[in-house]
């Protein structure tokens, strides 16, 4: 393997997609081959202070398919499989610093996830309205100390979750379900790469937890950081009974994941063109500067 070319400059963008287990054994989007929406570029890879990060694409979204009828880029990254040769969780701050510089507002994540409550079942789609990560990622992008306030309320931003929730309710199979972020559902978040033990997924469900995802925290605790709307993009891969189920010892149905996954991703992009660009959901005053006497007088 040849060693990455580095990109000077960072592209600038208003738009993320980080694709993961949901978009798994697709390439994306090229194998979408959705008309007007292209590849500029791809392997790119961008210097951080927290390291090189690797594998990233441009996509342009062409002017007849867009709301405004201006063409969009977007800045799209496999978290899963970044980088594609170790596990190393910290590639979030890496690229989350990419999108920061890029000046991305916009993030929209594809996951999987399981169900820990049993009235949510494997093929659903869930856009869940809050998370929890009691670590509330170590990877934070946070300039300074206390220099700003992130809340941890509406995670999720509500005017995007609608546009996906309205995408996936025209596409997504009737006989499964897509449950939008007014049904206030809960995701706890678990790094992997193990899947959760049936004793996790009990301690997930009786701390208030609907579903575990592995690529939701860092993702949404990030945006927050950078001052960009989260939207989640996922669908269930297991239930509770899998969980639980201790005769056999794979978690994941077999069938659900290559199934959905070229939907997904269908709906991913359909999305992202149609996500808002104002600002009207708050998301982004949700990080505040501090006064300066917190952080200059000690
Ligand atoms: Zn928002």
């Amino acid at each position: 393997m040849t060693d990455p070319v580095i990109i000077p400059v960072i592209p600038k963008t208003e738009l993320a997609i980080i694709t993961g287990s949901a978009n798994w054994g697709l390439a994306f989007p090229e194998d979408i081959a959705m008309p007007g929406v292209r590849v500029l570029a791809r392997d790119l890879s961008f210097d951080t202070p927290y390291g090189v990060s690797d594998n990233w694409k441009l996509l342009e979204f062409d002017a007849s398919i867009t709301q405004d009828r201006q063409s969009k880029r977007a800045l799209c990254m496999y978290s899963h499989g970044n980088p594609r040769d170790r596990i190393d969780h910290s590639c979030h701050q890496r690229a989350f610093w990419v999108l920061m510089e890029s000046g991305v507002r916009h993030v929209l994540s594809c996951s999987t996830l399981g169900a820990v409550n049993k009235a949510i079942q494997p093929g659903d789609m869930v856009i869940n309205a809050d998370i929890i990560e009691l670590t509330q990622t170590p990877y934070s992008l946070l300039p300074g100390r206390q220099r700003f306030d992130c809340s941890g309320k509406q995670i999720v931003c509500p005017n995007c979750a609608a546009v996906l929730a309205d995408t996936a309710r025209s596409l997504w199979p009737s006989s499964c379900r897509v449950h939008g972020i007014e049904q206030g559902l809960v995701a706890a978040h678990a790094y992997g790469p193990r899947l959760t033990s049936p004793a996790e997924a009990l301690a997930f469900r009786s701390m208030g937890a609907d579903v575990i995802n592995h690529s939701i925290a860092p993702e949404a605790t990030l945006s927050r950081e950078i001052g960009a709307c989260f939207v989640p993009c996922a669908f269930v891969t297991a239930g509770f009974n899998d969980y639980m189920d201790r005769s056999r010892g794979t978690l994941l149905q077999d069938g659900v994941l290559p199934s959905l996954s070229m939907l997904a991703s269908r709906i991913a992009l359909e999305t992202a063109i149609r996500l808002p660009s104002d600002s009207s959901c708050g998301c982004q005053e949700l990080k505040s500067p501090q006064p300066e006497e917190r952080y200059i007088r000690f």
